[in-house]
């Protein structure tokens, strides 16, 4: 562990530096230095709505006899948050299966199957039960109450998790984060904390908001020297 290390690259003139001020297993905390407070507070909103993460994003009622309406029971279930796979999964969208029931590579497939007997009873996270018993994506806490049955009541349904990002839907997002002054230091000095969810281990968040910035800079670029060299051959 590198914890109170810095890492210093040279990057134009300015030095940026990095530096591990604290982290435990929900939250980490970083110092930047030398990068623009647009870009450090970039970064930041990244953590929030650009790092893929996992989420129910489609259900498939098959019965419903509780007295929560369907609509709500589907809504409380997308906002369990799942430890989530995201070496091995892509988003719907860029998955080249191009099916609308999805594939092993983005989707993940959970049955919900619960009835009360005699005696009413709680449903949790942890009664989803998965295709496959392998999978490493599974809802962070088992313990989430999803809806009570009266005896006599029964509800199956099929779930669909996903990955997804925070800018599509609230039920994705990774962290929460802030950006702020040390209490002494240079000016263009920032410290960062960034808090999971608890889809990904919150060192892995900033990683990712730092890789979907990367992806925005080349993307970017492409489309630049795409349409200034469109522009050129049209003067030609
Ligand atoms: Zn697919």
């Amino acid at each position: 562990m590198l914890l109170g290390c810095s890492v210093r690259l040279q990057s134009g003139s300015k030095m940026v530096s990095v530096r591990l001020l604290r982290e435990d297993e929900k939250s980490v905390e970083v110092e930047l230095e030398g990068l623009p407070l647009a870009v450090m507070n970039a970064i930041r909103r990244f953590t929030i709505n650009e790092v893929p993460t996992m989420a129910v994003e489609e259900i498939l009622i098959i019965e419903n006899t509780s007295s929560m309406p369907n609509d709500i029971l589907a809504h409380r279930i997308s906002l369990i948050p799942f430890i989530s796979d995201i070496d091995h999964y892509v988003a719907p969208e860029e998955c080249t299966c191009g099916s609308k029931l999805g594939c092993e590579k983005c989707t993940v497939r959970y049955i919900l199957r619960a009835e009360a007997k005699d005696e009413p009873i709680t449903v949790y996270s942890g009664d989803m039960t998965p295709e496959d018993q392998n999978t490493k994506v599974k809802p962070v806490s088992p313990k989430i109450p999803i809806v009570k049955l009266a005896p006599g009541q029964r509800i199956e349904m099929e779930l669909y998790v996903r990955v997804g990002r925070g800018k599509k839907h609230s039920k994705w997002q990774a962290a929460i984060s802030s950006l702020y002054e040390p209490k002494e230091g240079a000016k263009d000095k920032r410290i960062l904390y960034v808090e999971s969810i608890g889809f990904l281990p919150p060192k892995r968040i900033l990683l990712e908001a730092a890789k979907a910035l990367e992806k925005k800079a080349v993307e970017l670029e492409e489309l630049l020297s795409r349409e200034l060299a469109g522009k050129q051959g049209g003067e030609e």
